[in-house]
């Protein structure tokens, strides 16, 4: 038992046992007449202080969101993974975020290391709360206007609350609750029970919380934060079908739905415009190269990327027009090994090729692969990415999940942040 006293300006505390104090930045203490401090053992003026204990929750439980599994990326939603979801690709991030060695992740003798650091430093790009058996990590979601996304419910339960209800602003969103929570002991996973319309933009970050009651106290048991939609970027994107050797590009099924929804998590509206006459590069380098299947070379003296941008603008009009737009060049051609490339992730730049490939075709995510590296995205599995993920452990478009024939359409926060500085 501790007491807290004020009497006539004086402040008590006595407590049986040791007495911590804990603060997220710092404390300050001073007086106006003496300071004194008075310990038995003697006192102790540094050191760790160490990680508060997490406070007390009354109620026992907590509620999870998560996207079903036919979740596409439709909307953006970043979270902690922990493996609980239903989706094909759900591996938890503590174990698969560290550092590559030497040899690069896709190089025969690549050797990944999974660092704790590094995951806590993850932790760090979500909101926290106490909650019953832990630190609940909010997850990030982006959601436009008049769209909607389909969630699964997760709720533990240790003991049932008296009565659980959402709270959000009811101006900017609706919610249509597909399935009650179901309340048993242990751990409850509700399908595609929760559906979030949004009614309007918004311009600071909204919450959508799940409130417990037990003994008529309240306490936050869950929440998903939605990041600020009112302040979209727009760019624009043509996508250029490329005429070599009798062979011409094109569109694969789904393709444009798939670089749609991967911008859309960041908030980008993309323009598309799909330019209607192949343009044909015949020539002594082109055919060189598809016959050769060499290695594209990224410098500059015999770039792919300017090779198409010179052909392209040659034809009147077009380079004062497009300039300002990410231009895609689809190739079809030789087998090569790669599916497409972007020119360079560091420096800004804006022009990107896709293979269609005679016999491996290429994946339905390629072309926005290719998109998000232009506009400076790594891999997520490069020592250079902000956090380096263990290759084919994600479903995040910047992976190389496909090559294990799953699904990759997800974005995560951090990417967000870097191709879309609207983004708070
Ligand atoms: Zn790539």
């Amino acid at each position: 038992m501790g007491r807290l006293r004020i009497v006539k300006g004086k402040i008590f505390e006595v407590v049986e046992n040791d007495l911590h104090y804990y603060s997220e930045a710092s404390i300050t203490e001073s007086a106006s007449d003496v300071y004194s401090e008075q310990g038995g053992d003697g006192i102790s003026h540094s050191g760790d202080p160490g990680t508060p204990p997490p406070s007390p929750t009354l109620s026992k439980c907590a509620v999870f969101f998560r996207p079903t599994k036919e979740w596409k990326g439709e909307f953006g939603f970043d979270w902690i993974r922990v493996g609980d979801s239903k989706m094909e690709t759900d591996v938890p991030y503590n174990g698969i975020i560290g550092k590559y060695g030497a040899v690069y992740a896709t190089d025969a003798g690549s050797k990944f290391t999974a660092n704790p650091k590094k995951y806590n430093a993850i932790l760090k790009d979500y909101s926290t709360f106490s909650v019953y058996k832990g630190t609940y990590y909010v997850p990030n979601m982006t959601l436009n206007v008049g769209e909607k996304a389909i969630l699964d419910t997760i709720i533990h339960v240790g003991e049932k609350a008296d009565k659980l209800h959402y709270a959000y602003n009811t101006d900017v969103f609706e919610l249509i609750i597909m399935k009650q929570f179901t309340v048993k002991k242990g751990i409850n996973h509700d399908e595609g029970s929760l559906i979030i319309k949004c009614k309007k933009a918004f311009s600071t970050p909204e919450t959508i919380r799940v409130i417990a009651t037990k003994n008529k106290l309240k306490e936050k048991v869950g929440e998903i934060k939605i990041l600020p939609n009112n302040n979209n970027k727009n760019i624009n994107i043509v996508i250029i079908p490329v005429e070599n050797n009798g062979y011409i590009g094109h569109f694969i099924p789904n393709e444009q739905q798939v670089l749609t929804n991967a911008l859309k998590q960041s908030y980008i509206n993309p323009l598309i415009e799909a330019y209607k006459t192949p343009i044909n590069v015949d020539s002594a380098w082109f055919n060189f190269w598809f016959k050769s299947g060499e290695k594209l070379d990224n410098s500059s003296i015999v770039s792919i990327h300017s090779h198409l941008d010179d052909a392209f603008y040659k034809i009147k009009g077009n380079k004062d027009k497009y300039s300002k737009y990410y231009r895609i060049y689809m190739l079809k051609g030789a087998d090569i090994a790669i599916n497409g490339e972007a020119d360079h992730i560091d420096t800004p730049n804006s022009s990107v090729v896709v293979f269609d490939r005679p016999k491996r075709g290429r994946s339905v995510s390629t072309m926005a692969h290719e998109l998000l590296h232009a506009m400076g995205l790594y891999h997520t599995f490069d020592n250079d990415s902000p956090y380096t993920f263990e290759l084919y452990k994600t479903d995040n478009i910047m992976d190389y999940t496909h090559k294990k024939l799953k699904n990759r359409f997800s974005t995560n926060k951090f990417q967000w942040k870097k191709i879309n500085p609207n983004l708070k």
